[in-house]
């Protein structure tokens, strides 16, 4: 049975979307960002279909979502950057996770490096103007000069130097260039002291597209990786990606109203003539934002606003005629976003209609919205892994085949 109310996510345009960015960066490697559940589209799937296509890390802000991965059968390098001194350091070096680190983080991950016996793997980050986590200019010098103690005691290695930026999304203003600048400073204060780290990465998507200066050896990927925008004026089309998800039910009632019939909580809506109205069982229970009034519905060829309050599991949609008896839309699927290829709205429309960006709309939608994924490389039983990866993937790298590990499913 299909899923009443389903966020399908193509693996392949998420394949897509990492080649393409791949080919953009080259010779750097691509970070897949995959942490709130992959943005909304599914941890575990993506992961694994965005290391089929070549990415060669993924990223997540928390510890936890690490670990997930890694009992998910993920193997490659996986990093983690934001901590509390409650998260579980202990599992994350044992499980050979990558830490970021911004200065308090280091006493309790060598704590964790002791008792594992293991050395940690630590990226230093550095807040190049964010104004987030990152450690202070000021306190760079000592916070790279504890982390080298550390290393030559054989507790951790320097595998990154990293920082995030602020303002790529508007490639106008001039801050990226600062945080640039004192990125690169804070490179070369590290290599200076002895630091000899493996990857130096500062870009997320905007940059990616955007500043090609700011590539260095890895990008973090996140929102491009799912085929979307991060600009405002361009469309994911124009950048060369392919949105992934597509949010789509069907309809739960259709009928004929005459002119001056309110619609939902607070009447704000009134029909201005005679026409019919179908009943869209979505609402903010299942992540939709209640304020998105106005935002696109396509049912068969044709796309129609949402009138009236969005409710908790229910929005109506004005078909602005009045339907014969014979043409009610009972049952029709309704789609709210997903490829223009495919004739779908774009998420850019939700977004504009709920005041926020592409980014939360997707990344919002509740557990009552099954994921049901297309293209997903099938996990054959009896099937020596690395040989399942490289049959189904032979135009991949090597070194994606190799990070890739066909995971039985129960
Ligand atoms: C979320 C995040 C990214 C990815 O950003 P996008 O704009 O989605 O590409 C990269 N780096 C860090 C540190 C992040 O938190």
């Amino acid at each position: 049975m299909t899923a009443e109310r389903q966020a399908q996510v193509d693996l392949e345009a998420i394949r897509h979307n990492v080649r393409r960015i791949s080919e953009l960066v080259s010779p750097a490697q691509v970070m897949a960002v995959v942490k709130a559940d992959a943005y909304g589209h599914g941890l575990l799937p993506v992961a694994r279909a965005a290391l089929e296509a070549g990415a060669s890390w993924l990223g997540v802000a928390r510890v936890s979502e690490a670990l997930t991965l890694r009992r998910g059968g993920v193997e490659a390098p996986l990093l983690a950057w934001l901590h509390t001194p409650g998260s579980d350091f202990g599992s994350a070096v044992e499980a050979g996770i990558d830490l970021g680190v911004s200065g308090w983080e280091l006493k309790h991950i060598v704590a964790a490096a002791r008792e594992q016996q293991r050395p940690a793997r630590v990226h230093l980050k550095i807040d190049t103007g964010l104004g987030r986590n990152g450690s202070t200019a000021e306190l760079w010098d000592s916070l790279v000069g504890e982390a080298l103690e550390y290393q030559d005691e054989g507790l951790l290695r320097v595998v990154g130097l990293f920082s995030h930026l602020a303002v790529a999304d508007q490639p106008q203003r001039d801050e990226t260039d600062l945080q640039l600048e004192r990125f690169r400073e804070a490179v070369a204060i590290a290599e200076d002291a002895g630091v000899d780290a493996e990857v130096r990465h500062l870009a997320n998507t905007p940059a990616i597209f955007s500043r090609p200066d700011t590539h260095f050896d890895l990008v973090r990927a996140g929102v491009g990786i799912y085929g979307l925008s991060p600009f405002d004026g361009q469309t994911s089309e124009e950048l060369g990606l392919r949105p992934a998800m597509t949010l789509k039910t069907f309809v739960a009632h259709c009928k004929r109203v005459p002119a001056g019939q309110g619609v939902s909580y607070g009447l704000q809506y009134r029909t201005p003539g005679a026409t019919s109205l179908a009943l869209i069982p979505l609402g903010y229970g299942d992540g939709v934002p209640r304020v998105a009034t106005g935002g696109p519905v396509r049912i068969a060829d044709q796309v129609y606003p949402v009138v009236g309050r969005i409710a908790m599991d229910q929005m109506v949609v004005d078909l602005g005629t009045q339907l014969a008896d014979d043409e009610s839309l009972l049952g029709q699927e309704a789609v709210l976003f997903g490829a223009a290829e495919a004739g779908d709205p774009s998420v850019d429309l939700w977004a504009a209609a709920a005041g926020t960006i592409n980014y939360e709309v997707v990344t919002r939608l509740a557990p009552s919205v099954q994921r049901v994924y297309l293209h997903e490389t099938p996990m054959l039983s009896g099937v020596e892994p690395q040989s399942t990866a490289a049959q189904l993937n032979d135009r991949e790298p090597l070194a994606a085949q190799e990070s890739f590990k066909a995971q039985e499913t129960a």
